[in-house]
C-alpha cells in the first residue's frame, strides 16, 4: 500500500546549499509534469491515510501561486494530508501564511542549527530564515517543525545542535547528510538518540527512509515524483525512474519491486550508488 509520495513543485531554487544532492551536478532542466494528474490519481486510489509532502529539487515558496492551487484541489480528498518543506528565504505575506495554516498544512523549515553550523553549507541563509520563522510565528502563534541535515559538524557539536532546537518546542526531523559530506548511519543513530533523550521531540521514520531513524522504504509505500517522472525516493533521482509520473498509484504497486536488501539501511547507498 503505497501511502506517502513526495511531489517536486519546480526545479528552480534560490539557495545552492553544499551538499544539495539535487543539483550537486547542475541544474537540470526542468521537464513539465501535470500535477493535476497526479493528484486525480492520489484522490482515486487512497481510502486511508496518505500523505503529500509538497518538496522536492526546489524551493516550493518561489511558485507559491502553484502551490495553493494544488492544496485546493486536494481539499475534498477525505484521507489525504499535505505538508512542505521550505528554505526560508521567501517570507509570505501574511494571508498565505494563514491559508497554509487554514488549510492544515505543515510547515516545515530547513534549519540546521545555530547559526555558523547553517551558514557553513545553506549560503548564509540564517538570518533570513530565522525571520521568517519569527513571521511565521507571529501569524500562526506557534513555530514552523524544523527540518535538520546532521553532518560531520553537528555530530562534533551535538550539545549545541540540539540546545539551538529547544527553545522552539516544535518537532524537528533530522536527517542524515548523504553525497561526499555524508555521515556514518551509525554516527547519525547515535546523534538521534542524544537528541531524544534531550527532551526535544524528534521525528522518527516508519518504513519510509532511514534517514528519518526509520527502514528504508524503496519500492514499497513511498515514491518521490519530480521532472516528469517517479522514482523510489528524492535521494535516488540520479538513478534510472520507476516510471513516468502520469503512471496511477494502483499500476505503481503492481509493479512493487521485490528489492531484497536489509531495510535498516539506505537502498540507494546498500547497493546502487556503487554501479552509479
Ligand atoms: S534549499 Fe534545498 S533544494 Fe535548494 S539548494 Fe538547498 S538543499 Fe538544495
Ligand atoms: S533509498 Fe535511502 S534515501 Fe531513499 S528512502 Fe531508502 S533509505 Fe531513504
Amino acid at each position: 500500500m503505497i501511502d506517502r509520495i513526495c511531489i517536486s513543485i519546480n526545479n528552480r531554487c534560490n539557495l545552492q546549499c553544499r551538499y544539495c544532492h539535487f543539483h550537486e551536478k547542475g541544474y537540470i532542466e526542468a521537464i513539465p509534469m501535470d500535477i493535476f494528474e497526479i493528484l486525480d490519481h492520489v484522490k482515486v486510489y487512497a481510502k486511508q491515510k496518505f500523505k503529500i509532502g509538497f518538496v522536492g529539487d526546489g524551493e516550493a515558496f518561489l511558485d507559491f501561486d502553484k502551490l495553493r492551487s494544488y492544496i485546493e484541489y486536494i481539499q475534498d480528498a477525505p484521507f489525504v494530508s499535505a505538508y512542505t518543506i521550505t528554505n526560508g528565504t521567501v517570507d509570505l505575506p501574511d494571508d498565505d501564511w494563514r491559508f497554509l495554516e487554514d488549510h492544515k498544512i505543515k510547515v516545515g523549515l530547513s534549519v540546521d542549527g545555530y547559526k555558523e553550523l547553517h551558514n557553513l553549507n545553506r549560503c548564509n541563509s540564517f538570518d533570513k530564515a530565522m525571520l521568517t520563522a519569527e513571521h511565521f510565528k507571529e501569524v500562526t502563534g506557534h513555530y514552523p517543525t524544523w527540518n535538520a541535515t546532521v553532518g560531520r559538524e553537528s555530530i562534533e557539536n551535538a550539545d549545541k545542535v540540539i540546545d539551538f532546537f529547544k527553545p522552539f518546542g516544535t518537532r524537528v526531523s533530522f536527517s542524515r547528510m548523504i553525497g561526499k559530506y555524508g555521515i556514518p548511519l551509525e554516527e547519525y543513530r547515535e546523534f538521534l538518540l542524544k537528541a531524544e533523550a534531550s527532551g526535544l521531540e524528534v521525528r522518527r521514520g516508519g518504513k519510509d527512509c532511514t534517514m528519518y531513524g526509520g527502514q528504508c522504504g524503496a519500492g514499497i509505500n513511498n515514491y518521490f515524483f519530480a521532472n516528469g517522472k517517479v522514482y523510489f525516493c528524492g535521494n535516488c533521482i540520479d538513478l534510472p525512474p520507476v516510471a513516468d509520473s502520469n503512471i496511477t498509484f494502483e499500476e505503481l504497486e503492481k509493479m512493487a519491486q521485490s528489492l531484497d536488501f536489509d531495510r535498516n539501511h539506505c537502498y540507494k547507498e546498500t547497493f546502487v550508488a556503487r554501479q552509479y
